[in-house]
């Protein structure tokens, strides 16, 4: 049986693109077919415009078109969620509507995923979103880079190709924030890049306000890193650490050389190592949040690529110890009886 290719497309509003993104798409599903199957699933992220109408258009020309939509707009990472759900292929690429992701860079990840990569990211060597988002995303990735625990690769957006296995690995998570790009590197399968200059959009208004970006830049830090909780620790150590030098500089001044320290000065010092500790308190209770956040995610507790030898059964990974199956193991050479 052939292997087969999803594309996964969130659309918000794209009603001006469309037709234009269909005819780009048709050229390559073109060259696709030769040796896969394949589909692909808009998502409508609850257009206000004529798009959903456009869609189911669309699906009639070709029974592998398929469309989804939403009863309102739940943001372009829920979008990809539900088309990775009810995406069927052995590859799954997800692209922008709106031509910034061009469709033809999907023939050579596809190249790239049979060498054998499970993740193939769309690099952009350029971006053309405008100077001020330009700047503010170099710093933003720059952050993510330092104090993610793991490594995202920079310069990728959400236009990517991953294989399935990468999915059944996410599979179990609850995380009710989706940074996918966090999520699919944090999976750890190996990974390459394709390079390509982000053209601007070809029409339309990016659906992507300032507010939905600060969003999901805010879901990334908070979903991938501790450090904005640890900062509070850092910040009660130094604070603590300068206050007893400073406590002990002048009761020796007062013990030795008789200096008299007006009463105001002996409390400000003593009221800043409070504050301090205050910030040490405020981390310990942070670090708790921190736990159960980390526990109500449900991410696999790890993710075994492969295995040798012969077990009797090998459990997943899951957190939810009672469950059995064993999607999270991708291939093995050594033989499972479960
Ligand atoms: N999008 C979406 N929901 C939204 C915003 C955007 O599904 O709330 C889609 C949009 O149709 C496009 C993709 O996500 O296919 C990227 O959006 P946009 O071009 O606005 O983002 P940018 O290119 O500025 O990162
Ligand atoms: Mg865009």
């Amino acid at each position: 049986m052939e292997k087969m290719i999803s594309m996964v497309i969130p659309v918000y509003n794209e009603q001006e693109i469309l037709f234009e993104l269909y005819n780009q798409l048709e050229k390559i599903t073109k060259k696709i077919e030769i040796e896969y199957r394949w589909e692909i699933i808009f998502v409508n992220d609850g257009s206000k415009d004529d798009s959903w109408n456009i869609i189911r258009g669309l699906t009639k020309r070709d029974s592998r078109i398929k469309g989804i939509s939403f009863s309102r707009n739940f943001g372009h990472q829920m979008a990809l969620a539900a088309g990775y759900n009810t995406a069927q292929g052995d590859a799954i690429v997800t692209l922008d509507a709106d031509l910034q992701d061009p469709p033809r860079l999907i023939l050579d990840m596809i190249k790239k995923w049979e060498t054998g990569f499970c993740i193939v990211y769309a690099r952009r060597t350029a971006r053309n979103d405008g100077w001020l988002k330009d700047i503010v995303a170099h710093l933003y990735y720059k952050l993510l880079h330092a104090i993610a625990e793991i490594t995202i690769p920079r310069n990728v957006g959400d236009f990517r190709l991953i294989d399935k296995k990468v999915l059944q690995a996410i599979g179990s998570s609850q995380e009710p924030t989706r940074y996918w790009r966090g999520l699919v590197a944090w999976t750890g399968f190996n990974y390459t890049f394709v390079d390509f200059d982000r053209q601007e959009r070809l029409a339309g208004t990016p659906g992507y306000t300032w507010a939905k970006s600060l969003k999901l830049g805010f879901d990334g830090l908070t979903g991938f890193s501790f450090f904005p909780l640890e900062l509070a620790a850092y910040i009660g150590a130094f604070v603590i650490i300068t206050g007893i030098f400073m406590l002990s500089y002048i009761t020796f001044d007062a013990l030795f050389y008789e200096t008299r320290y007006p009463l105001f000065k002996w409390l400000t010092t003593i009221i800043y190592i409070f504050t301090g500790v205050q910030f040490l308190l405020t981390w310990l209770v942070g670090e708790y949040i921190g736990r159960i956040y980390m526990q109500q995610k449900q991410r696999p507790l790890y993710i075994v690529e492969q295995t040798t030898g012969e077990f009797e059964n090998v459990f997943n990974a899951y957190s939810n110890w009672t469950s059995k199956s064993c999607n999270c193991i991708v291939s093995t050479h050594g033989r499972i009886s479960s």
